[in-house]
């Protein structure tokens, strides 16, 4: 048997493993390959042959519709059930109708409640910042509350007036009469596993702070309780292991404890900028965390660069941040990092440590050697650009 098992509340993987991929629409393929290429190469030259991966075609987006007239069909995600850990590529969102956004619906449907972006600089890579070096950060954002519940109504619907109607009597509130009208819903027991997923996540990789991003101030009961629940989870579940900077600040010592402290939303982004090297792990709600992953893969390279994965219980899919890019489908242009990086992230979370490290050291050492896509390229002096599947030979090359 080649699957993921979950026993004993561990993921079980065997020596030969089964994951699913979905290559994805646009540039999907042309970065999958590339991705392909140098997954398998770390994995051979790690383990010379002891484990090996079986890719699982799995269809999803605009490729799925065309091939089988659904969008996200009944068949791929029955494979990711019983396979528990995937990997794609970007999928089109379809315009009009049907699913609003395919990555949320398996985020839903999957119960992957943390997205969790990992922002680091890699020397040669271009940052408009002075010392992109200090930036070394994880965000873990909300993926199933907040405004993005999807709970909405546009202005001029039976809902909305009905809504608007609800609050005037009930609670004296008068909206204007063209209000459209969404919720934020912000729940403790979402909070409360998401800043524990981000706790253990620190005590296993040996960081330094999490950094509520939150605005809480303003949005007292849904944001604000989200800074209260975080902090109460870690004093609670985590006593001993975190120090509050209010503590440290009270002149306890810090004994290498993780140190919890909370940040205003507007804030974090100028703080990412002038104090990079203070941010170590982000805890936000559902949007915050989408500006601020973005804002931050900006200062090292941009989303081309930055990986991501949606991670539940156990189950978790690993996918590259950007879009389908379709005006470079099929030029094998593109550059393959967010993919590539985002299958570091998951040999990690399946225990194969050695093959992440072979790929990132093998990747840093390429970017050392100048050699970019296109979109990097264009920003360096003296920057050999190659194509998507130049580049993923390169890293190969230099494992
Ligand atoms: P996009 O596909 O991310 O592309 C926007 C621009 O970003 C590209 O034109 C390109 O910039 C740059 N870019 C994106 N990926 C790159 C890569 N791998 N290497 C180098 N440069 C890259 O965003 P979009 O045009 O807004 O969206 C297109 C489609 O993707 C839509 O259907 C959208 O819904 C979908 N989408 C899917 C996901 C997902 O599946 N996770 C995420 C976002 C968007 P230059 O033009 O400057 O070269």
């Amino acid at each position: 048997m080649a699957k993921i098992k979950i026993e004993d509340g561990k993921l079980k993987v065997p020596d030969e493993v089964d994951i699913p991929f979905i290559e994805g629409d646009g540039t999907g393929p042309d970065i999958s390959r590339a991705a392909k290429l140098v997954f398998e190469a770390a994995v051979k030259k790690a383990y010379g042959g002891r484990r090996k991966v079986n890719w699982i075609e799995a269809l999803a987006g605009e490729s799925a519709y065309k091939r089988t007239g659904s969008w996200l069909p009944e068949e791929t995600l029955q494979t990711i059930k019983e396979h528990i850990v995937a990997i794609k590529g970007p999928l089109t969102t379809p315009v009009g109708g049907g699913i609003r956004s395919l990555n949320v619906a398996l985020r839903q449907i999957f119960d992957l409640y943390a997205c969790v972006r990992p922002v680091k600089y890699y020397s040669g890579v271009p940052s408009p910042l002075k010392h992109p070096e200090k930036v070394d950060a994880v965000v873990f954002r909300e993926n199933t509350e907040d405004v993005y519940a999807g709970i909405e109504w546009k202005y001029d619907s039976p809902e909305a007036r009905r809504v608007r109607e609800f609050l005037k009597e009930e609670f004296k509130i008068s909206l204007r009469e063209d209000s459209g009208i969404g919720l934020k819903p912000i729940s403790e027991f979402a909070t409360r596993r998401l800043m524990r997923k981000a706790i253990n996540y620190a005590i296993a990789k040996n960081r330094k702070s999490i950094t509520i991003m939150h605005k809480g101030n303003i949005m007292k009961f849904t944001e604000g309780a989200f800074r209260e629940w975080c902090y109460k989870t870690a004093k609670e579940e985590f006593g001993d292991k975190i120090i509050t900077e209010a503590e440290l600040a009270e002149g306890k010592s810090q004994d290498s404890k993780i140190v919890i402290k909370d940040r205003i939303a507007d804030n974090m982004f100028q703080q990412i900028l002038t104090r990079s090297d203070e941010y170590d792990i982000i805890i936000s709600p559902n949007l915050n965390g989408d500006y601020i992953s973005d804002a931050l893969a900006g200062l090292v390279g941009g989303l081309g660069v930055a990986p991501g994965a949606n991670i539940g219980d156990f189950y978790a899919i690993f996918e590259a941040t950007h879009g389908t890019a379709p005006k470079y489908a099929g030029l094998d242009k593109v550059n393959p990092t967010s993919l590539i990086l985002s299958g570091v992230m998951m040999f990690e979370y399946i225990g194969w440590n050695e093959v992440a490290t072979l790929i990132e050291s093998a990747l840093k050492e390429t970017f050392l050697k100048k050699i970019f896509t296109y979109d990097l390229a264009r920003q360096i002096e003296g920057a050999k650009e190659v194509k998507c599947s130049e580049f993923a030979k390169a890293i190969v090359d230099n494992m």
